[in-house]
Order: C-alpha cells, then structure tokens, then sequence
C-alpha cells in the first residue's frame, strides 16, 4: 500500500471523480479527509470509506478563504499531518460567448481557479513549514480537464478556469520545487459522472462525445484516481509541473467541422 499511513485532502470527494480519488487513496492506506459543499452525500461517502480505512468528512466550499482555513485545521486536528491535497472541486456552466453572463463566469472561476488557488497555498505553506522543520515535502495534484487545451463555444468560463489551473499548477511547482514539494495536474477528457448525466439521456449528446474519442467508450472515475494515486505517490518523485491527460485519445484527435454544402 503505496500511500500507507499518507494525510490527504480531497476537495470535492462527494461524489464522482473526487470520491473515486478518495476510495482509491483509502484502499492505498491514505487517511482521507473528504470535503465537499454536499454534507449529506459527503458524510455518507466518508462513513463508507471509514469501512475500508480510514476517513473523515469537513464541510468546505473552496471559494471560501475562512473554510479552507478551517479544512486545514480540522485535518490537523484529526490526523496531524498533510502530506497530499488534490483540488479536484469543480463546477461547469454552460452558454455561448455572446449570452453568458457575468455571474456564471464568477461562479465557475469561484470555485475551479480560485479554490484550488486558496487550497494549494493553504496547504503548500503547511508543507513549506515541515519541510523546513525536517519533515517530508508533499504532493499537490490539481484538476485540469481537456477543455483547457481546446476551447468549446458553450464552455466559456469552465475552458478557461481549466486554462488557469494548468497555468496555475506550473507556477505553484516552480514556486514550491525548492522545497522538494510536487505539484502536478490531471486532465480527464470525459468521465461518467452526474457532470456528464445528461448525456444518458441524450443519444446525441453521446454520440457526439464518442465520435471524438478515438478509444470509443466514456471514462470511469476509477481511472482518474489511479492517475491521482500515481502522482501523488513517491513513484512519481521526479515528475512536476505537468498535466496527465486522461482523454480515451480525444486530444491527439485532429479536429473535423460541418462544412455548409456549397449551393
Ligand atoms: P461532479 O459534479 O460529479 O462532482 C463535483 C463535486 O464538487 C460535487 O460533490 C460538488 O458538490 C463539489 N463542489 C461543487 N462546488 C464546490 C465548492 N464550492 N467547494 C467544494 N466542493 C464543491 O463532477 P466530477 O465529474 O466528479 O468532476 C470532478 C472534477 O473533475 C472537476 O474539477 C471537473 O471539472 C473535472 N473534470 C471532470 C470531467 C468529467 O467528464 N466528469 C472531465 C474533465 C474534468
């Protein structure tokens, strides 16, 4: 068990990818801490995983500077420690360049750029401060996606919070490598969560998922917490500053658009 006896933070751990992440680092022996805005569904998540190691719940909305700082405390508090953080909260709103408004755009920005701003500093100047004090330097993985590479036109303020967190996990690495601390990111093209719900229902919507996933078939949050797990153990000691993506071979995929037929 790789990340026996680790401390690790998980944002977002509810549900979906976040919780994939948090079953996998509990089943790797980590001690979880899995925050979320969702109380019900996240102290659920937690007591289920308190079956299989250990793991607690602490309400947190990363774009809250006051519950980061409690986040922080209460994993201290239970666990003593901090060894990894993944900032994997995130929320998407979708509309067209031309009719998106300001508060969606401040929303999405809210939660997915500047949380995981708010989370990485919290906990990397815990880190820096054991370090300095003898201790062993951690690993911070944030959650890119594809998006920040491409640019969708309903996707306008997701595309870019995902944009600023590859930017953001580059300078947080660059900042922190002088401390041994690594920090990485992961960039999932599209995994069946409730983000994606809709495409169940939605044959189209699917269609036009797989028909720009070579690999043909929609990801599973396991295979995003296997990355997480990898990146954040010492397996990866020499690796920061970068964005796994995890896509089925959507981004090596060379784009085609609908031509109007010519009259
Ligand atoms: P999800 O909607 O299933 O889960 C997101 C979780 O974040 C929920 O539990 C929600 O309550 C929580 N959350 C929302 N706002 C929060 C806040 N302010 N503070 C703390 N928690 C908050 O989404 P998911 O698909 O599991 O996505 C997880 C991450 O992976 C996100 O960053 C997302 O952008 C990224 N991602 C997902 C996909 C995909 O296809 N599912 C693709 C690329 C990237």
């Amino acid at each position: 068990m790789s990340l026996n006896n680790k401390v690790a933070i998980i944002t977002g751990a509810a549900r979906g990818i976040g919780y994939a992440i948090a079953r996998r680092f509990v089943e790797d022996g980590a001690k979880v801490v899995l925050s979320d805005v969702d109380d019900e569904r996240g102290e659920a998540a937690a007591e289920e995983l308190n079956g299989l190691g250990e793991a607690i719940y602490v309400h947190c909305d990363v774009g809250e500077r006051l519950d980061v700082r409690n986040l922080i405390a209460a994993t201290l508090d239970a666990y003593g420690d901090i060894d990894i953080l993944v900032n994997n909260a995130g929320i998407v709103a979708a509309g067209d360049f031309l009719e998106i408004g300001v508060k969606d755009f401040d929303r999405v920005l809210r939660v997915n750029l500047k949380g995981s701003f708010l989370c990485g500093q919290a906990v990397a100047k815990h880190m820096v401060e054991k370090v300095a004090g003898g201790g062993a330097p951690g690993a911070i993985v944030n959650m890119s996606s594809v998006n920040a590479v491409f640019g969708l036109p309903n996707q306008v303020p997701y595309s870019v919070s995902k944009g600023g967190v590859n930017q953001l996990t580059k300078v947080m690495a660059v900042s922190l490598a002088p401390h041994g601390i690594r920090v990485n990111a992961i960039g999932p093209g599209s995994i069946m969560t409730d983000m994606l719900a809709s495409v169940n229902d939605d044959p189209a919507a699917r269609n036009r998922i797989l028909s720009r996933t070579p690999m043909g078939r929609i990801g599973d949050p396991r295979e995003i917490a296997s990355i997480a797990a990898f990146l954040a153990d010492d397996d990866a000691s020499y690796i920061t500053g970068q964005t796994v993506y995890a896509d089925g071979g959507r981004l090596p995929l060379n784009y085609t658009v609908d031509v109007p037929e010519e009259d």
